[in-house]
């Protein structure tokens, strides 16, 4: 087991922080993955079988029980040992102990985004590196915003520490896509719109594709886009538009909020708009709307039985484990970007996209497109922070970090894209 040297850095004793030039010149890494969920379990995966970067893996999670079958999984398909453990990461103490015993470069936070704030400061405490995949999110109300993690710079910045907010597929790969298109392709970008279609069929009623909690929380929460300077705010689901997916065919998509405009229209100020669209099916909006209509998706605790219960979390509990549809998912997900503006001083409309097969990422690591979709590029943000490519001192969103060494690691390890010219912007401007 190879790890850095303890260094003293001066605040409450010895603290591990692993200085840059000792990731570059090649030190093996020690990595602790928080949450066993369907992402955690694609992410392990993935980080054990580039064992050259990844030495040592740690999963700790809310229950052991998922953390062993991961270990069970990874070690029959890879032949990696990795160590578990139990872990509220709620509690910053419990998280600083485990920190303490494990002690490593980086924490690869893929539990809850109710977990990012405690996980953050535990790391700050034991001068850690820190990843993750989504934005802090109050559990009391849906309302996910970067401002509370961006407050974090400062510190992380004085401590020498880097913390990578968004390593998924959206956010991360789309903010990457973006970036990559910036430099490459549409110098000056006007427009951007981002395109998430799950083309798969799980064959069951009803059921979310990754945390059911998070998801029905995103879904239902008013659309939001960026438009000349400001947010446009629009009900949820009112703005419906149907287009050709490659490989996936027609669908019809839905404008959403999502977190990464926040990001994205903050580093570009030249975009005059940018969007957010998904693909959701007929099946499962009636569902959804037959639950919001009886109150099965509220957040506000309600009394039942001498109890305080959180209808939302009840119905995650009757719902299927995303992490179990794997076996039976058929079909592609197809998600990309848009871009618009001047290129060279011409016109230039760019789709970039990626294509993932649901029963291909089963085969490979036990589990369905879209939580490999998003356990692929936190193997790959964390690798790019521990071989020093990507790693810097303060917290950061991956669109403020060279696209390049991240693009050809997705075509290396299983995401690869493509882009073509659209002759124009297509025509979904109802908004
Ligand atoms: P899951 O619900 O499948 O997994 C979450 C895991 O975290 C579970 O193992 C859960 O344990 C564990 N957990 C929950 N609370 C705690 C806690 N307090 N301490 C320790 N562990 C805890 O979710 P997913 O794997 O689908 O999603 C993981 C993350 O990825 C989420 O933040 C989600 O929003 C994000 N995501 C990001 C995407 C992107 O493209 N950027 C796309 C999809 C997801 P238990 O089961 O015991 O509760």
């Amino acid at each position: 087991m190879t790890r850095s040297a303890v260094h003293n850095n001066g605040i409450g004793g010895d603290s591990r922080v692993l200085f840059f030039d000792e990731i570059a010149e090649g030190n093996l890494a020690n990595v602790l993955v928080v949450g066993a969920g369907g992402v955690g379990s694609v992410a392990v995966h993935k980080m054990a079988m580039l064992p050259d970067i990844f030495s040592n893996i740690t999963l700790a999670s809310r229950r052991l029980g998922p953390c062993e079958d991961v270990q069970k999984a990874v070690s029959a398909r890879t032949g990696k040992s990795i160590s578990i453990a139990q872990l509220d990461a709620d509690n910053v103490a419990e998280t600083v102990a485990l920190i303490d015993k494990v002690q490593p470069e980086l924490v690869v936070n893929l539990a809850l985004p109710y977990q990012d704030l405690a996980i953050m400061d535990a790391c700050l405490e034991t001068g850690v590196h820190y990843l993750d995949t989504a934005n802090y999110e109050p559990r009391d109300e849906a309302k996910f915003e970067y401002h509370w993690q961006w407050a974090y710079q400062e510190r992380f910045a004085a401590k020498g520490l880097m913390a990578l907010l968004g390593s998924g597929f959206d956010p991360g790969v789309t903010n990457v896509f973006t970036a990559y298109t910036q430099k490459h392709l549409v110098g000056e970008m006007q427009t951007l719109d981002i395109l998430d279609c799950n083309g798969g069929d799980h064959g069951q009623a009803f059921a979310t594709n990754f945390n059911p909690e998070i998801n029905i929380r995103e879904v239902t929460a008013p659309a939001r886009h960026w438009q000349d300077g400001a947010w446009v705010e629009t009900p949820a689901l009112s703005h419906k538009q149907r287009f050709d997916f490659p490989e996936v065919g027609e669908r019809d998509m839905y404008l959403m909020y999502h977190e990464e405009l926040e990001s994205l229209s903050k580093h570009y100020p030249e975009l005059q708009r940018a969007r957010f669209w998904m693909t959701f099916g007929e099946a499962y909006l009636k569902h959804l709307e037959v639950l919001q209509n009886i109150g099965m998706t509220s957040i506000e605790p309600v009394t039942y039985e001498g109890r305080e219960i959180v209808p939302l979390q009840f119905l995650k509990a009757v719902l299927p484990n995303p992490g179990d549809l794997g076996e039976t998912t058929t079909g592609k997900t197809c998600i990309g970007t848009i871009v618009s503006g001047q290129h060279n001083g011409r016109p230039r409309t760019v789709y970039l996209y990626n294509i993932c097969d649901h029963e291909a990422c089963f085969a490979e690591v036990g589990s369905q497109a879209v939580s490999y979709t998003t356990g692929v590029p936190a193997m790959i943000g964390a690798a790019l922070m521990l071989d020093g490519t990507w790693m810097r001192a303060g917290v950061f969103n991956l669109e403020q970090l060279d696209p390049d060494p991240f693009m050809a690691m997705l075509n290396a390890h299983g995401l690869p894209w493509q882009h073509i010219d659209l002759p124009a912007m297509p025509e979904f401007d109802a908004c």
